[in-house]
């Protein structure tokens, strides 16, 4: 999965990136499918592992414009995951009250504890792409938020958290079909947000912000990854197998027991 992981210190131009790509995959959609049941199954034991072990924290970052697949991928690559085992945090507009308080004020209550794995859904990335996109703060403020992300990021991972960043990426052409899909199939009519139409129309200022967003906030300790997302199937197969391979790399073990179970005889 290293292709899509953005190297520290690149500079990210996604003119450069296939949304189409499926050249880690190439067997195609029904194979793909198979696929990630597997991967459902061996996410669900890591995922006990990890709670049993009660070690490590894992934080899971999505990001997209919009209909690019936040929930979908939270549905299909989680699926079989033991619901109390995992917590999704939805960052919306900030209340007044967050709006009083410092930008990672909301999302530092959020991060996973020990055992814990969250994902962000939208996060404190919308505070350097929304925000400034529609010039929410002056440039001042936000420019110097890239910092502060890193260095929050670097606290969390510093203090034992493994923090995965995925952008997934679908092109104009594909948003239109996905707006106009919401629009034709009535279940999928409450999805559709004439202001999503809006942002349609912002999107090369979303282009920008992402770009400097991934290139300034990849790091050895946070590492962003550019998800070809067009293909649903195959932005699930990238995320899901990126995060297996992080928790498999944490080499984690089923904790050993204080006592000899040779010993208890349950009468
Ligand atoms: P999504 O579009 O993520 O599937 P949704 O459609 O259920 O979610 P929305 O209310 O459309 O819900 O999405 C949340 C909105 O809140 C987005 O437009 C997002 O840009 C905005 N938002 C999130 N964080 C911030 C922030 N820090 N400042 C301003 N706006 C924000
Ligand atoms: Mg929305």
């Amino acid at each position: 999965m290293d292709r899509y992981r953005v190297k520290p210190d690149s500079r990210v131009d996604l003119g450069e990136w296939d949304p189409n790509d499926k050249s880690a995959f190439p067997e195609g959609k029904s194979e793909g499918r198979k696929r990630l049941l597997e991967l459902n199954q061996r996410l669900e034991e890591l995922q006990e592992l990890l709670y049993a072990e009660h070690k490590h924290r894992v934080l899971i970052v999505l990001q997209a414009m919009d209909t690019g697949g936040k929930d979908g991928t939270i549905r299909h690559v989680f699926e079989g995951v033991n619901p109390q085992g995992v917590r999704v945090a939805s960052f919306k507009k900030p209340t007044p009250e967050e709006l009083g308080h410092d930008f990672l004020w909301r999302v530092h209550e959020q991060v996973p504890g020990k055992g814990e794995m969250v994902i962000f859904n939208r996060s404190h990335y919308e505070d350097v792409l929304v925000v400034r996109v529609h010039n929410l703060v002056p440039k001042e403020v936000w420019s110097k938020r890239y910092e502060h992300i890193n260095g929050f990021e670097r606290l969390l991972a510093e203090e034992g958290t493994t923090i995965l960043k995925f952008f997934l990426y679908i092109d104009l052409d594909e948003q239109k079909e996905r707006l106009q899909a919401r629009l034709d199939e009535p279940h999928k009519r409450w999805k559709f947000n004439p202001e999503d139409l809006k942002e349609r129309k912002l999107w090369p200022k979303y282009v920008k912000a992402y770009e400097d967003a991934i290139s300034k906030t990849s790091t050895s300790w946070a590492p962003w990854y550019i998800v070809p997302a067009n293909r649903k199937w195959y932005r699930n197969l990238v995320v899901g197998t990126v995060i297996i391979e992080a928790l498999e790399d944490l080499n984690m073990r089923y904790p050993e027991p204080e006592f000899d179970p040779t010993d208890i005889k349950i009468e």
